[in-house]
């Protein structure tokens, strides 16, 4: 278990990560890490991910209620709250706004067709949840449905969220997603998207339920 201090440090240092690869920009995106089973410590409202402080991270419980921190916690708050009461085997999630995944939604181009097998392995599909304003209620229910089965859910018009055991594991995953989404959209550049064929889907299925992969 991770020292309050050593969270703080580590929510500090993967936020630079998210802000330097640019999966965000200016003051988006947001990062939350569980601590203990009932409380969660989040990044603040209108803070760069790029640029935070340890002291400016706030404390909430699962009901959303603030219990210390310095400034107001990310507006995406609901969303992340409704994540950790729904899986308890989460213990960090990301939302980002990584620009190539979020193309593919904003031109209506679905990320669920099997086309790379290291993401097939671990992801399985990548669901597209249905559009709610960001930074509201809305947002939280429009990703209700997949919480439950998906570590990866990008977010119609507006971005994605990933789900980790660990921050660094929820990072990846956005990292990944988002190394996916630049080579489909160079594919489509060059020729267009092949899928892999179902044989070779049901391979991999196979190879992501033998390696445990999804939490
Ligand atoms: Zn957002």
């Amino acid at each position: 278990m991770l020292t309050d201090w050593e969270i703080r440090r580590e929510i500090v240092a993967f936020g630079k990560k998210v802000y330097e690869k640019g999966l965000v920009s200016a003051t988006d995106g947001n990062i939350s890490v569980r601590v203990m089973s009932d409380r969660l410590m989040i990044t603040p409202s209108g803070a760069s991910l790029g640029n935070l402080n340890t002291e400016d991270l706030v404390y909430a419980d699962l009901t959303g209620q603030v219990l210390a921190g310095r400034g107001k916690p990310s507006s995406e708050l609901p969303m992340h709250l409704e994540i950790y009461r729904r899986r308890p085997h989460v213990n960090a999630v990301i939302h980002a706004h990584p620009p190539f995944t979020t193309a593919f939604t904003v031109a209506g181009e679905s990320l669920a067709s099997p086309v790379l097998p290291e993401v097939v392995i671990m992801f399985g599909e990548i669901p597209v949840a249905p559009y709610g304003t960001p930074a509201s209620e809305e947002s939280a229910q429009s990703i209700l449905n997949l919480i439950p089965d998906h570590d990866v859910i990008v977010l119609d018009h507006h971005g994605a969220v990933t789900l980790g055991k660990s921050l660094e594991d929820a990072f990846f995953k956005m990292e990944k997603l988002e190394h996916a989404a630049s080579t489909l959209l160079a594919a489509k550049q060059i020729g267009g998207i092949n899928p892999l064929t179902p044989s070779a889907v049901e391979k991999l299925e196979k190879l992501r339920r033998e390696r445990g992969y999804g939490m």
